[in-house]
């Protein structure tokens, strides 16, 4: 006979890593609330205070804005796969796993995709970009704006000098970036923006918000065959979201619910005051790590963002066991590599509610206990002792929790 299987009882979990990241409990109380169906007239107005409060945090006026239902990778399948047609040719900017993604997504199209690429821990050079598209008809220029897998951020303006020189789309991957640093959809004149919910929103994992720009629309409309996907397929899901509330897919009600609450806690904290609380926790972070004599893998400081921290792995550390004990001890958990950066580095994600400094003086704290029990040696209470003297030359209070 089979055992029954126990009551669900999920550890709880310091997660410091590139999402998911903590949820805020208003989240999931909100989650909690009685399901209704997708077509109830009470629902569809909760779609319009989503769709308006995801404008406010992407800055847009963009009237296609939504959270598709998929994680953050549904998201560059709709970003990619809806402008795409025969004969195109586009390029991403691959300069670590998930700008790779956006190339590998972006192959299964018919249109021809050039990579154009940098080394891990850099960004891409826009030179390369110009070199690149020269003499052809481009019909984006992706990339991601915070690369996940090595901790990089790109600066947008650059690329979308390059995209207009070329005449091309730009579509950016704000998956790792959205309400944790400056980003501004209209000002910064991305055509397509997506993200995801389990990052710097601190919503659950499992939808993927997107904006378009008319310019795109137009584009969508020329086409002259289907989008090669029925689910990401942008243009019969607006009649859902838009006016018309055709049924198209049965969207995830409780994690909208979540979502409408997590934006809601953006927008309250505000974005510039939320943008300044991770830039500081990113800050007393970096200057802990070096204290304790670890160095950082992004070199140039200029490149790092602020939302992932990746730092290289001392060689006669070990990587799993070194993150085995955070967790067991500590119930901290942080990522490794991914990709090419396995086992090379860790990734320690300091992103929405889980972007606090009660959590980077554990995190510190608790490194310390686990490298001196691996053996290695290190100055006594650096890295903390140097996190709180940051935090105090920002003019923070240390004993502050999140949102404040
Ligand atoms: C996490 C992440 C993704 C993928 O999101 P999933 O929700 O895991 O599908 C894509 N791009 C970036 C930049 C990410 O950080």
């Amino acid at each position: 006979m089979k055992e029954i299987i126990g009551e669900l009882i999920p550890p709880t979990r310091v997660m410091m890593t590139p999402g998911p990241s903590c949820m805020d409990p208003r989240v999931y109380r909100a989650m909690s609330a009685p399901l209704v169906g997708h077509l109830d007239p009470w629902f569809l107005e909760m779609m319009n205070d989503v769709q308006v409060l995801l404008r406010r945090v992407f800055q847009t006026e963009n009237r296609i804005t939504y959270p598709v239902s998929a994680s953050g990778s549904g998201g560059i399948e709709a970003a990619v796969l809806n402008p795409l047609e025969e004969g195109d040719e586009c390029i991403v900017c691959a300069n670590g796993m998930f700008s790779e993604r956006m190339a590998v997504i972006a192959e299964r199209s018919p249109a021809k995709v050039i990579r154009v690429e940098a080394p891990l821990g850099r960004t891409v050079d826009p030179e390369d970009i110009r070199r690149a598209g020269k003499g052809k008809k481009i019909k984006f220029v992706g990339l991601a704006h915070g690369e996940t897998s090595t901790g990089v951020v790109q600066r947008l303006e650059n690329y979308r000098k390059v995209a207009d020189e070329l005449g091309a789309l730009l579509i950016v991957d704000t998956v790792a970036s959205l309400a944790g640093i400056p980003l501004n959809v209209d000002r910064e004149r991305i055509d397509i923006c997506f993200s995801g919910t389990q990052k710097a929103i601190s919503a659950p994992p499992g939808m993927a918000p997107i904006t378009i720009n008319s310019r795109v629309e137009d584009v969508i409309r020329a086409r002259k065959k289907k989008v090669e996907s029925w689910y990401f397929d942008i243009t019969p899901i607006m009649t859902m979201w838009g006016t018309e509330r055709n049924y198209h897919h049965t969207p995830p009600v409780s994690l909208i619910y979540g979502l409408r609450e997590a934006l809601r806690i953006v927008l309250e904290e505000g974005l510039e005051a939320r943008w300044e609380r991770h830039q500081r926790n990113q800050q007393a972070l970096v200057a802990g790590i070096e204290a304790m004599g670890l160095e950082l893998f992004v070199s140039d400081p200029a490149d790092r963002l602020v939302t992932v921290t990746a730092v290289k792995i001392p060689a006669e550390l070990e990587d799993r066991k070194v993150r085995q004990q955070l967790l067991d001890e500590f119930n901290i958990e942080i990522a490794g590599g991914i990709g090419k950066t396995k086992g090379q580095i860790w990734r320690i994600g300091l992103m929405g509610y889980s972007s606090q400094n009660t959590n980077v003086l554990l995190f510190l704290a608790a490194l310390e206990k686990v490298l001196l029990d691996q053996g290695r040696r290190l100055p006594a209470g650096a890295g903390v002792a140097t996190a709180i003297r940051s935090y105090q030359a920002s003019g923070q209070q240390v004993a502050v929790g999140a949102r404040k």
